[in-house]
C-alpha cells in the first residue's frame, strides 16, 4: 500500500516503536506502526516527524499487530518555517488534534485531506494575523463538517428572537435566547454579540468531538 500522509500525532509503544496517526490520501485517518524508529541508527525517524507530508509504503500488520506496518517513509515537505513558528504550531496542533478526535479511521475525505494538506502550505509559508487565519480556517473547518451557526432562533425554545441570542449552548450546539439564559439556561455569554469568538469556536469543537481538546489551552496562551 503507498500513500501520501500527514503526521498527526506520535505515541511511543514497547522500547523502540512508535504508533503514527497520521491523516492520510488513499485511506484517511489511520494509525500505523514504525518499528524500530526510536533506534539511533533509524533513518526513518527524521521523515516522521509530525506535521510532516510523508510518501508511505505500508503493510498489513501480522495477526498480534492488526494495524499496518511503515516500511518506507520519505518526507516530501517538513514544513520547518511553520515548525519554528509557535503560533503556527498552536493552529496546525489544534487542527491535528481536532482531526484525531473528531473522525474514525478509515473514512477517506477528499475535502478534508486538501483542507489539512493546503494548511500546512499555508502555515509554512508567511502568513497574516495568525488570529485571524485560524478563524477563518476554523469556519472552512466547521463547513467540510457540515456545521452551520443557526443565528436566528433560540435551541431551547425556538423563538424566532430578532438579535436577542445571547449565549451559546454546549449542550444544544445552538444559541440561547434572553429569555432562557436568564431562565437558567447554561451557556457562554457572547460578548458583544459576537458569535465567532474564541471562547464560543472552543467549546462548539470540543461538543462536537465531545472530547477535551488540549490544544485550546496552548492555542489560549499562544495566539489570544
Ligand atoms: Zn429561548
Amino acid at each position: 500500500m503507498k500513500t501520501r500522509a500527514i503526521i498527526l500525532k506520535k505515541q511511543n509503544i514497547n522500547e523502540y516503536d512508535q504508533l503514527v496517526i497520521c491523516y492520510t490520501e488513499e485511506f484517511g485517518k489511520i494509525t500505523a506502526i514504525a518499528k524500530s524508529v526510536l533506534k539511533p541508527s533509524s533513518i526513518q525517524a527524521m521523515h516522521l516527524d509530525i506535521f510532516n507530508l510523508v510518501d508511505f509504503e505500508l503493510v498489513a500488520g501480522s495477526a498480534s499487530w492488526r494495524m499496518p506496518i511503515i516500511t518506507g517513509a520519505q518526507a516530501e515537505a517538513v514544513c520547518s518555517n511553520l515548525k519554528s513558528n509557535l503560533n503556527h504550531v498552536a493552529v496546525a496542533y489544534f487542527f491535528a488534534e481536532t482531526i484525531d478526535k473528531l473522525f474514525f479511521e478509515y473514512q477517506k475525505d477528499k475535502r478534508l485531506w486538501d483542507f489539512l494538506s493546503s494548511l500546512l502550505v499555508e502555515l509554512d509559508s508567511d502568513s497574516d494575523d495568525p488570529k485571524e487565519f485560524l478563524k477563518s480556517k476554523q469556519m472552512e473547518f466547521l463547513n467540510i463538517l457540515g456545521y452551520t451557526f443557526n443565528l436566528n432562533d433560540c435551541s431551547f425554545c425556538s423563538a424566532l428572537t430578532g438579535g436577542k441570542l445571547v449565549a451559546y449552548s454546549i449542550e444544544t450546539k445552538g444559541a440561547i435566547c434572553q429569555d432562557c439564559f436568564l431562565g437558567g439556561r447554561q451557556g457562554i455569554v457572547l460578548k458583544g454579540g459576537v458569535w465567532q469568538s474564541p471562547e464560543v469556536i472552543g467549546a462548539l469543537f470540543e461538543s462536537l468531538a465531545e472530547k477535551k481538546l488540549y490544544s485550546l489551552n496552548f492555542l489560549d496562551f499562544v495566539i489570544r
